[in-house]
């Protein structure tokens, strides 16, 4: 599919919405009641730091609600208000979090079932009004809903349409896009679906793996292995990686993102020499500024002495994931939750550590006086982060300086 003709074919449809109705008061009111605190408000006035009791809670200087997300959840709600009556659906969660998504199930917005790993738009017909999430859909999904005669209301944030439009620049110039991202995740899926001849790549030690199979060559089959959810149909490593570009998932570690644009910057003019090394590689900064603040006030935050950290944000949530790396990173005992239900009942919580399933810990609050670090993903509101604090003093209130 010639895609960037047909994305602005759809950018002309009056079917084809990237701006809200006209409802913004209204529905700014609304996302004030339900996902704001003044919690919160009241420990950002106090220079992100709040005692009670034996607690003293630091939060991060950015953390939360992105505006990128904040304007996905938005757009939704208008959506709602402007077709009253239309049947709502999703292709996915809006963001990665539980309680928006269920706020938005209260709401009548469907969300397009899935069998297996396949969505299944055949309940989907003309005259439906179709949201997409803030971190994109397949073009071939946008076509599906198109072709069916859909309204489709595309939230996606820009900063994701910037990674689309990049790897639609390799495209054009018959590079492979090196994506830096998880192959799963929808906006990783997104952005692959924009490119031409793509390879996802996880981590550095992936990137390093594709660097030395460019400079030094190696067992085809093996890396085919490796890479064999991770590419674009009929890829070949030893075709494809001639001309590189680099993208990433947005909310993919900054710093990690950063060093593999260089070490295949590095690799390309070690292999092709200075004078062609602009032939073989192609770079555009895409990373997002609210992933990269967020990941900027953890490391600050966790200067301090911080007897654990807690980490709040859906499972799901891939920037949130990364924030906990960096308190692991840095060996602070980290909790990942994506609500204050995860707390309880007494001294014990059931979390999420990196990789690993869910498990209960009990007397996870340590006794005596304690500082506590708090952040969340670009996807959590406010009033979420709230709750877990105040579950938190009232656990160490209720067992007394025994705890
Ligand atoms: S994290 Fe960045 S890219 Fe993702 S929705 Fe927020 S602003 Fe947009």
């Amino acid at each position: 599919m010639d895609t960037k003709t047909f994305k602005r074919s759809l950018n002309q449809s009056e079917n084809y919405h990237r701006k809200g109705f006209g409802h913004e008061k209204d529905v700014s009111g609304q996302m004030t009641t339900e996902y704001q605190s003044s919690l919160i408000q009241t420990i950002r006035d106090r220079n992100y730091t709040l005692t009670q009791g034996n607690v003293t809670i630091h939060l991060a200087e950015a953390f939360g609600f992105c505006w990128g997300v904040e304007r996905a959840v938005a757009m939704a709600y208008e959506t709602r208000q402007h077709f009253p009556t239309e049947r709502l659906w999703i292709t996915n969660e809006i963001i990665h979090n539980p309680s928006v998504n269920q706020r938005l199930r209260d709401m009548q917005v469907q969300f397009i079932p899935v069998n297996g790993d396949v969505k299944d738009f055949s309940p989907i017909e003309a005259g439906d009004v179709v949201i997409l999430p803030a971190f994109g859909a397949s073009v071939q999904e946008m076509k599906t809903l198109d072709d069916r005669g859909c309204t489709i209301v595309d939230t996606t944030c820009p900063w994701v349409s910037k990674v689309w439009n990049s790897v639609e620049k390799h495209k054009k110039k018959d590079f492979t896009s090196i994506i830096h991202g998880k192959y799963k995740h929808e906006e990783t899926v997104a952005t692959s679906s924009f490119a031409g001849t793509y390879l996802v790549v996880l981590n550095m030690e992936e990137a390093e793996y594709v660097a030395r199979y460019i400079l030094e060559g190696g067992s085809r089959s093996e890396f085919m292995e490796k890479f064999r959810h991770a590419h674009s149909n009929g890829f070949d490593p030893d075709r494809d990686l001639v001309r590189v570009g680099v993208a990433n998932q947005t909310t993919m570690l900054k710093g990690e993102t950063e060093r593999i644009g260089k070490l295949f910057e590095r690799t390309m003019l070690t292999k092709y020499g200075p004078t062609t090394a602009t032939d073989h590689f192609m770079s555009f900064n895409t990373i997002c500024d609210a992933t990269q603040e967020r990941q900027d006030a953890m490391y600050q935050l966790i200067e301090r002495p911080l007897d654990l950290m807690v980490v709040i944000g859906g499972y799901n949530s891939s920037n949130t994931a990364h924030l906990q790396e960096i308190a692991v990173d840095h060996g602070i005992a980290s909790y990942y939750i994506d609500s204050a239900e995860r707390i309880g009942p007494g001294n014990q919580v059931e979390h999420k550590p990196l990789d690993q399933p869910l498990t209960r810990q009990t007397n996870w609050l340590p006794e005596g006086t304690i500082e506590v670090g708090i952040t969340s993903g670009a996807s959590t509101p406010d009033r979420v982060v709230s709750n877990v604090i105040e579950k938190i003093f009232a656990l160490k209130a209720s067992s007394g300086d025994d705890m």
